[in-house]
């Protein structure tokens, strides 16, 4: 079941080698047992409460949303307000897609400088992740990393999820279906299959948006066959045929 599921994760063409070690040091989180070290006070209004909460909870107080959190780099479980939820949740994400992918804090940190300079104020994280991914599936590419490509494509198209925009998802979605349609996967059996997880995002997406089955078609035959010819002549299966892959999986 763990093969199959990091098999989901990570591609096939590529074993994925960490270099957990020294990335680590830097950054991500120590391997200690989880601590629970809460106070029992509103992180808002410092009330006393009456139990620790187990996960998101009003203050009776101050109605405000706390939530439960571990932080990456002690492992210490806090509860904390919203603002400081999404300041965890940042680090998370930062410390596992540094580890996941390789990337240095040096080549973050110049990332977010060069940015910053552009832009002439701080960059959003998610911009700062826009670029590295960029970058890093070029190279991938160019490697002929197949699986790795994969992977940051489907990354790319989590951020542009997590903004709202749907629509510009969809494309990097379909990029991976046709990638899991060549077998650019680690599924044990080999068979071509498109990963559930992909199928739910589009399927959601067409959902919210009153996309229609036929359009999620049109769509994909104009966004594939362009990707296809111009980006990687590594993938050889029909883009035809690599719809009727998962097109029953569509609703
Ligand atoms: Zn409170």
């Amino acid at each position: 079941m763990l093969r199959k599921l990091i098999s989901y994760i990570f591609g096939k063409n590529n074993k994925v080698k960490f270099r957990a070690t020294e990335i680590r040091d830097q950054f991500t989180p120590v391997n200690t047992p989880i601590e629970n070290n809460i106070d029992a006070k509103c992180p808002y209004c410092r009330h006393e409460l009456e139990k620790i909460p187990q996960r998101k909870t009003k203050c009776p107080f101050c109605k405000q949303f706390m939530y439960i959190r571990t932080l990456p780099k002690t492992r210490e479980r806090v509860l904390v307000s919203e603002q400081r939820k999404k300041e965890i949740d940042e680090e998370w994400y930062l410390s596992e897609m540094m580890e996941r992918y390789s990337i240095s804090k040096e080549e973050y940190e110049a990332t977010k400088s060069r940015l910053a300079e552009k832009f002439k104020c701080q960059p959003r994280n998610n911009d700062i992740w826009w670029t590295l991914f960029n970058r890093k599936r070029i190279v991938e590419i160019s490697k002929e990393h197949m699986g790795y490509y994969r992977m940051i494509t489907y990354e790319m198209a989590q951020l542009l999820i997590s903004e709202g925009r749907d629509k510009a998802a969809l494309r990097f979605l379909f990029e991976v279906c046709y990638l899991d349609c060549n077998d650019y996967h680690y599924f044990e059996d080999k068979s071509r299959i498109v990963a559930p997880a992909i199928l739910s995002d589009i399927n959601r997406i067409a959902k919210e948006n009153h996309i229609t089955k036929d359009q999620l078609k049109e769509k994909y035959f104009k966004e594939i066959t362009g990707i296809a010819r111009d980006i990687y002549p590594y993938t050889k299966y029909p883009v035809d045929k690599s719809f009727t892959i998962f097109e029953d999986q569509l609703t």
